[in-house]
């Protein structure tokens, strides 16, 4: 059986023309599992409605569930009006009583965080898997209506992680053993469903894999099937060059591997969630990413080897990075002193981006983050601290180390006028990363991207 995961994200889930056009995908595989995201805002919706039923302004926090409840009771009816089908009045019954009972749920879950005036993770998790478990069950019973056999899956019974909530790990070997379900689904002609980005923990809570995460549910399900490969089918026909939504010029890189593209990932291509290729790696199962709305473009193909000829494969950049540097006491050695350092950062479990040291000083790249604030006492015994916010990070992927020095002299040439904070380049990571005001972000890796992609 050639199975394949089929991922649609939430632009893809945007409306019912794009549910269609998702449906007509699916049709044309013979063993597809879907794995979907919620509808497009939703989950960013329903973080938003948590904060505020933590601010105690429970009324603005039932209003936006209301207003979940009624686009996607609307979505359905827009979508059934347009494909008819005898059985679209039991599909709409179902459909309005799935949703209704999801935004009961996110009302009792919001009442409670404005009782305790606290949003706690394991709530936080609650709330933010409502928009999958809603989308994915909706998109079923929508397929009914086009004669696809779906079967809906509840994506708790699947994926199997820690009580890491946010960001939950998940239980590989757990979620291997559960997936011979959706096998059983397959061989009886039907179509499995899921909801991606949530899955449930050992205590039987919800939990979430992190932003983005239903990139990661679908490897995860691929990698526990032996698939055939995985697809992630998105608005954009592929891993660009560069973000195209902000870099004129970015063009779609056809084969690149998984190493390139987990890193151009981490460092804030957000096309993949950065975990996304380490389960398909483990199996070395091809991850394909498409266009949905252009599905005849070639995408790109992501897999265990792919060379490359130009000087450099492609340019991620991300905002909100903060630099912060402890300058060390004459009296301290250094190696106790970059010890320290980052046995601190290791106990705030603070991910580094990129470090530059000197031999009586570190400056560290890393996200912003409200705890970066308290650290200063925390190195009081071995030096001061200068923590510089509103930085952003732009690293050059793949860079080929024959051509080295030339990308570096091109890069410093178009920088020549860009007042930059840190530059660190890794042979044998292949990458070069530059840290610069967050203002200057985008312009300079336009400049970048420009001279040497064009
Ligand atoms: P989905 O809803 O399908 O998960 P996302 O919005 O998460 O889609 O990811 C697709 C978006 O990622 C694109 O619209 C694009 O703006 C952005 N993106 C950032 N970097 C890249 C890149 N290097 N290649 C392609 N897309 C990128
Ligand atoms: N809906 C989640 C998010 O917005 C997960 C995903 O779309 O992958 O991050
Ligand atoms: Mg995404």
């Amino acid at each position: 059986m050639d199975i394949h995961v089929l991922k649609f994200g939430g632009t893809s889930m945007n409306d019912h023309q794009s549910w269609k056009q998702v449906l007509e995908i699916i049709k044309q595989y013979e063993y597809p599992v879907v794995v979907v995201s919620a509808t497009a805002q939703t989950t960013r919706q329903l973080i938003e409605a948590a904060k505020l039923a933590e601010q105690v302004r429970l009324d603005e926090a039932l209003r936006i569930s209301e207003s979940i409840k009624e686009r996607h009771i609307t979505l359905v009816g827009e979508f059934l009006k347009e494909n008819p089908h005898p059985k679209n009045p039991l599909i709409e019954e179902s459909c309005i009583r799935h949703i209704e009972q999801k935004n009961g749920l996110l009302n009792k879950f919001l009442k409670y965080t404005t009782k305790v005036g606290e949003l706690k993770p394991n709530m936080r998790d609650g709330i933010a898997a409502i928009g999958e478990q809603i989308s994915s069950y909706l998109l079923a019973q929508c397929g009914l209506a086009v004669d696809i056999l779906t079967q809906h899956v509840d994506a708790k019974k699947i994926i199997k992680t820690d009580t890491n909530y946010g960001s939950a790990n998940p239980n590989a070997m757990l979620i291997n053993q559960k997936s011979g379900s959706l096998e059983t689904i397959l061989e009886s002609g039907f179509t499995p469903i899921i909801g991606g980005f949530y899955g449930e923990s050992t205590e039987g809570t919800i939990t979430t894999l992190g932003f983005e995460g239903s990139d990661y549910s679908a490897s995860l399900i691929g990698s526990a099937l032996h698939a055939k490969a995985i697809e992630i089918w998105t608005d954009v026909s592929g891993v660009y060059t560069s973000d195209p939504r902000f870099i004129e010029d970015a063009k779609p890189i056809p084969r690149l591997s998984y190493y390139d593209a987990t890193e151009m990932a981490y460092f804030g291509a957000k096309v993949l969630h950065p975990s996304t290729l380490k389960p398909a790696q483990e199996r070395n199962i091809p991850v394909l990413v498409k266009n949905m709305f252009q599905p005849d473009d070639e995408g790109s193909l992501i897999v265990r080897e792919a060379e490359h000829d130009r000087k450099a494969l492609a340019i991620s950049f991300k905002d909100n990075i903060a630099l912060l540097t402890i300058s060390a006491y004459e009296t301290v050695m250094g190696y106790h002193f970059l010890t320290h350092v980052f046995s601190v950062l290791e106990k705030h479990q603070l991910t580094v981006d990129a470090v530059n040291t000197t031999e009586a000083s570190v400056t560290i790249a890393l996200t912003d983050n409200h705890k970066l604030e308290e650290l200063g006492n925390e190195f009081i015994e071995i030096g001061s601290v200068e923590l510089e916010k509103q930085k952003g990070l732009i690293s050059i992927i793949g860079c080929r180390v024959s051509k080295a020095s030339e990308l570096i002299s091109e890069v410093f040439e178009v920088m020549e006028e860009t007042d930059l904070d840190m530059i660190s380049f890794t042979k044998e990571k292949r990458i070069l990363n530059i840290a610069l005001d967050e203002q200057l972000l985008t312009e300079a890796s336009q400049k970048i991207h420009t001279r040497l992609f064009s």
